[in-house]
């Protein structure tokens, strides 16, 4: 089984970012309101994730490392109204199968943490008794170095732990009501408390994308029909040379959609008479039975039951809000 495990984690485990994701995706589903990252070398030599979430207790903690083990679905019909981020069973499995993995957690119930420890696919998992708090560390050591071929594959340092920032950016965009810490071959690049005010929130959104960016926005906040609109779109006077700075969340998860990206640049264009790429981070908000964001679930698409609806909700929204700014 732990061939197959190495097999999979060629779909779940591309690079270190991917490990940051599912480990920090892990810690939200337990309910953890702070999340600690530390990596060093880019993450290949080591991501460190700490949470403070509900924990996993003793019996089944060599379970989690196992396929297939989730305690986030009981059966197939819960899959139709799954609201946890994983539900697979498949990342620790995988993770723990190309790397040197450690899982040390404690529940509220007990005393006593318990740490379970595996080395790559031919070994089976230790479990000793440890010291830590109430919640779970993940450590996931020199990934891929019994898979050369894949380890030959990381980039650069600097590069792999790009993709790990922009990665943890999307989360903390997502989750203003966590806390969230990056630390980076023992240098801290952010650290951040729940941000519950609009103040908080701009505050973090400032230290993720810039003080330009949210000095040179405009905040809207929207709702009809059963949809809600709510975040900050850039005015031209914000310009950025480097990547696009476009965040769209759906029900606190990040997507890519054209429908989505015609809409708001429609908007833009109607309004500004703007050609510039926007810029924004916003958050749409509706029923979970109107829109499927487990297409697949690697990638960001999402399937809207009206797309025609939400599409003309977000450029009226748009619209309505840069209408008030225009310069
Ligand atoms: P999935 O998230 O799809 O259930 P994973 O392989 O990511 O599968 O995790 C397996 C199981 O391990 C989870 O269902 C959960 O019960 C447990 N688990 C993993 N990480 C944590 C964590 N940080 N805190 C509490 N439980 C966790
Ligand atoms: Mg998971």
């Amino acid at each position: 089984p732990r061939l197959a495990n190495q097999i999979a984690a060629g779909e779940v485990v591309e690079r270190p970012a991917s490990v940051v994701k599912e480990l920090v995706e892990n810690a939200l589903d337990a309910g953890a309101s702070r999340i600690e990252v530390d990596v060093e070398q880019g993450g290949a030599k080591l991501v460190r994730i700490r949470d403070n979430g509900g924990g996993i207790d003793e019996a089944d903690l060599s379970l989690a490392l196992s396929r297939h083990a989730t305690s986030k679905i009981q059966d197939l019909d819960d899959l139709e109204s799954v609201s946890s981020l994983g539900f697979r069973g498949e990342a620790l499995a995988s993770i723990s199968s190309v790397s040197r993995l450690s899982l040390t957690s404690r529940v509220p119930e007990s005393e006593a943490a318990w740490r379970v420890e595996v080395e790559g696919r031919d070994m089976d998992a230790r479990l000793s008794p440890a010291a830590h708090p109430v919640g779970t560390t993940v450590e996931v050591r020199d990934l891929f170095f019994n898979t050369p071929a894949r380890r030959k594959f990381l980039r650069a340092e600097k590069t792999e732990f790009n993709h790990i920032e922009e990665g943890l950016r999307r989360q903390a965009l997502s989750r203003f009501d966590v806390g969230f810490s990056l630390r980076h071959n023992q240098k801290p690049l952010f650290s951040q408390r729940p941000a519950d005010s609009q103040v908080d929130q701009e505050r973090r959104i400032a230290s993720l994308c810039g003080t330009r960016f949210i000095e040179n926005a405009v905040m809207i906040d929207n709702e009809a029909s059963g949809l809600r609109l709510w975040g900050w779109v850039a005015l031209p006077t914000f310009s950025r040379s480097q990547a696009d700075l476009q965040y769209f969340f759906v029900n606190r998860r990040v997507i890519r959609d054209r429908l989505v990206a015609h809409a708001v640049r429609q908007a833009y264009r109607d309004v500004l008479y703007n050609n510039r790429h926007p810029a924004f981070v916003l958050y749409l908000e509706l029923d979970p039975a109107n829109v499927d964001v487990n297409v697949h679930p690697t990638k960001h698409e999402v399937r809207f039951r009206d797309g025609r609806l939400v599409h003309d909700f977000i450029f009226r929204s748009l619209h309505r809000a840069l209408a008030q700014v225009r310069p």
